[in-house]
């Protein structure tokens, strides 16, 4: 077994105990792969092993990637979620080849997106990201802007608005770390309380994917415990 095989296995197994241990379904949790820096090798070896879905930050990256892989497995039905920083310049390669983005976090962009989308794609699943720990310098929107943000998303034609993803200030302290993904949640308790009809929260990497699982996360974005160290990103 490849390195890579052992490694979604492993995270499969911390996700499926994490949730057990929650009182929630296994299945209830999707495991992104985060291939970001990786070649298409090494995204061939997780296809190998079974994992189909796969998220990038760096669209030029990203677009090389995906047409390698389709020429290497073009039967594979394989998910591309784009989770980076996205400027408003550069949505129309993202509309055009993923199938989520995670990372929206101002209306502008998600109406390029809407505009640019290839309407035979069917619609483009969005997350909006918001950001819960406060610090100036991340991206995401402040919880005071997401219901009228999210309520003129939901609203545009050819976007699936599913819900939310955010990235916590990072901790080694589990408590520390279940309070921001619990204040996540429940900021997508009360979006759905509104009428949105959301059924995602994007939340959890390789370091604190157990508190994600157990405080409701239904994809987990995990890179380094799959793919190993990045030199950069
Ligand atoms: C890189 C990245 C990840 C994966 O991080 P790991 O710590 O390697 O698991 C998840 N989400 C986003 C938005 C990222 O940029």
């Amino acid at each position: 077994m490849s390195s890579i095989a052992k490694n979604l296995q492993h995270v499969q197994h911390q996700i499926a105990s994490a949730a057990e241990r929650a009182g929630r379904s296994p299945s209830s949790v999707r495991l992104l792969a985060v291939s970001k820096t990786f070649g298409a090798d090494a995204v061939m070896a997780a296809v190998q092993a079974g994992q189909r879905a796969f998220g990038e930050n760096y669209l030029q990256e990203a677009l090389e990637k995906i047409a390698a892989m389709q020429s290497l497995a073009p039967a594979a039905g394989l998910q591309w979620h784009f989770i980076g920083p996205i400027q408003s310049n550069k949505t129309r390669p993202i509309a055009e080849s993923f199938d989520w983005v995670h990372s929206v976090d101002r209306e502008k962009i998600a109406r390029r997106l809407s505009e640019q989308r290839p309407p035979e794609l069917g619609p483009l699943n969005i997350c909006l990201q918001v950001n819960i720990s406060g610090e100036a310098s991340k991206s995401g929107l402040a919880p005071e802007e997401l219901p009228g943000v999210a309520a003129q998303v939901a609203a545009l034609p050819n976007l699936a608005l599913r819900g939310l993803m955010a990235i916590p200030e990072p901790t080694d302290d589990v408590a520390r770390q279940r309070a921001a993904f619990a204040a996540v949640r429940g900021l997508y308790e009360s979006l759905r309380a509104g009428g949105l009809p959301l059924d995602t929260l994007s939340m959890g990497m390789s370091a604190d994917l157990e508190a994600a699982v157990v405080e409701g996360a239904t994809i987990v974005r995990i890179g380094s415990a799959i793919f190993g160290a990045r030199n950069y990103g």
